[in-house]
């Protein structure tokens, strides 16, 4: 399904709680709720207002200690977790997916307050997608089987396919619930049992779908949710009793982690990091489609999106008219309150994020590209937000063409020819998405052979299913998530070799 067309459709959707209660801040392990070890708290803050929704137990490596146990204990062969069918753990997900789906207008409406995204989006996108991706899940719980194999020598060989073990998932703020349940099917699938770490900026769908894991029957341990910041997170990467880390956020992070495995025992480490993903616009496009699909590929979620469009290649032929209706789009963007169904950009999730994005703004303008959109702060909304804003005439050694900015900034580089635009949108760090769009069958398989990217969209831009894997090149991580790729990242190889006699009698 098309996520501009699931944004676009607001007519079904049921009001939001524009004020959903609170009602889980603390620590989640063993099924229960605690307090943190050191008494400590942080505030969560709703970027449309900045006023502070709630008061949230501050984890920290004491309380990650308890939660590596308790999942450690949840892993112990004998434990219910390790004892149940296969077929079970995959009902488990199922009733967690319907547990979700029952409660999916409070899940948005929390969303929305916590992150700023627009309802119409939590509701029509996130959910859906989430629900979606933990059925998935559930249905490959008991399918994820090893082979026989046909060894030299008189042997009977198979291999099993076993669970890694304490998984330390650390996850960000752009997709809170979504990230959560990329995280969670796999692992939960696979058998595995798990400590999640949520981002600081949106911990409170994550500590109430906690609460949903439990009154889905998941044995005590198996899931464990604790809230605080990187400090949290790096005493998981860091310890030596987790066998593996899943980690989405910044590249910057995603090298910690990774030398945090090298540092302590080797841990597996699957990393979901930055990008700046080209988009490619050849002139056969349909002008009309290519304008408003590359401008859902970047502003969607705010610009808030690892994969987000933003290095807009346009052909050179049609490359003023494309710069010219990309402003008149982004100035018609509707910019405000997230919880009004006709809202399409809320407020970015903090203060720091839109600063850094203002500043981004700045030094774009400073290195000679032309602002033909946004710019500032929309005037008379007091939260986190940021213009539509569109720059023209980037060129590639700018500091906007080169680091993700993650926000509402489109940048329109022009190109003339198909093996330069390939390229010069492989010149980069990263390889997370990319994609291109015309008519010309030819073109787009040369350029999809070409691109260094996990993603390639033709003709379409942000199209995510739980059964598509979604992951990077180079420095925007490895390992996939999503599809049937994503068990490998949960599941050990064990080779049994048994030793079958020549003997008739
Ligand atoms: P971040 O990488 O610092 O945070 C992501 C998660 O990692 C959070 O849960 C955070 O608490 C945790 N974390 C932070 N420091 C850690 C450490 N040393 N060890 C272990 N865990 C740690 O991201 P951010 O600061 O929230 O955002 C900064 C930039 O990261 C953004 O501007 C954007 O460019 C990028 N980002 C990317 C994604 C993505 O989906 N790939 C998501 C969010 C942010």
């Amino acid at each position: 399904k098309n996520f501009a067309a699931a944004v676009a459709n607001y007519s079904s959707l049921p009001q939001p709680q524009t004020t959903p209660d609170i009602l889980y801040t603390g620590v989640f392990i063993n099924n229960e709720w605690h307090k943190s070890k050191s008494g400590k708290i942080f505030e969560t803050i709703n970027p449309t207002t900045a006023e502070v929704i709630a008061e949230i137990q501050c984890a920290d490596k004491e309380d990650i200690d308890i939660a590596v146990q308790a999942a450690r204990n949840a892993f112990k062969l004998g434990s219910p977790w390790r004892r149940m069918d296969a077929s079970e753990r995959g009902r488990l997900l199922y009733r967690l997916a319907d547990l979700m789906e029952r409660d999916q207008v409070y899940l948005a409406s929390l969303e929305t307050l916590d992150n700023g995204k627009p309802y119409s989006m939590s509701y029509n996108v996130d959910l859906p997608t989430a629900i979606k991706n933990l059925r998935y899940f559930a249905g490959w719980a008991d399918k994820n089987h090893g082979k026989t194999i046909p060894m030299d020598g008189d042997f009977f060989t198979y291999t099993r396919h076993e669970p890694v073990g304490v998984c330390g998932q650390i996850i960000p703020w752009n997709f809170p619930i979504l990230m959560m349940a990329w995280k969670l099917g796999p692992a939960l699938a696979t058998g595995n049992t798990i400590v999640l770490k949520p981002a600081e900026q949106t911990s409170l769908t994550a500590l109430y779908i906690a609460q949903l894991v439990k009154e889905a029957g998941f044995p005590e341990g198996v899931v464990n949710v604790v809230p605080g910041f990187g400090t949290a997170g790096a005493a998981l990467a860091n310890h030596c009793d987790v066998d593996k880390v899943a980690f989405t956020g910044s590249t910057d992070v995603g090298k910690l982690i990774q030398l945090a495995s090298g540092n302590t025992n080797l841990k597996r480490v699957t990393l979901e990091l930055g990008g700046k993903s080209p988009n490619i616009i050849l002139s056969d496009t349909d002008m009309d489609y290519a304008v408003e699909t590359a401008h859902f590929g970047l502003f969607f979620n705010m610009g808030q999106c690892c994969c987000a469009g933003s290095r807009t290649f346009v052909e050179d032929k049609i490359y003023d008219e494309f710069v010219e209706r990309s402003a008149e789009r982004a100035k018609k963007r509707t910019v405000g309150n997230p919880f009004d169904l006709n809202t399409e950009q809320g407020p970015q999730v903090n203060e720091e994020q839109m600063e850094k994005i203002l500043g981004m703004i700045k030094t774009g303008k400073k290195q000679g590209a032309k602002l033909v959109a946004g710019g500032s702060r929309p005037e008379g909304l007091p939260g986190y937000f940021v213009q539509p804003t569109v720059f023209a005439d980037v060129q590639d050694d700018m500091t906007i063409a080169r680091e993700e900015i993650f926000g509402p900034v489109q940048q329109l580089i022009r190109f003339k020819k198909l093996d330069e635009v390939i390229e010069r949108a492989n010149n980069s760090e990263y390889g997370l998405a990319a994609a291109v769009f015309t008519k010309d069958l030819d073109k787009a398989n040369y350029i999809v052979g070409g691109l260094r990217a996990g993603t390639v969209w033709v003709n379409t831009y942000n199209v995510f299913a739980a059964q598509a894997p979604f992951g990077g090149y180079k420095m925007s991580g490895h390992g996939r998530e999503n599809g049937e790729y994503a068990l490998s990242n949960y599941t050990e190889v064990k080779s049994v070799i048994v030793k079958v006699a020549q003997k008739n009698s």
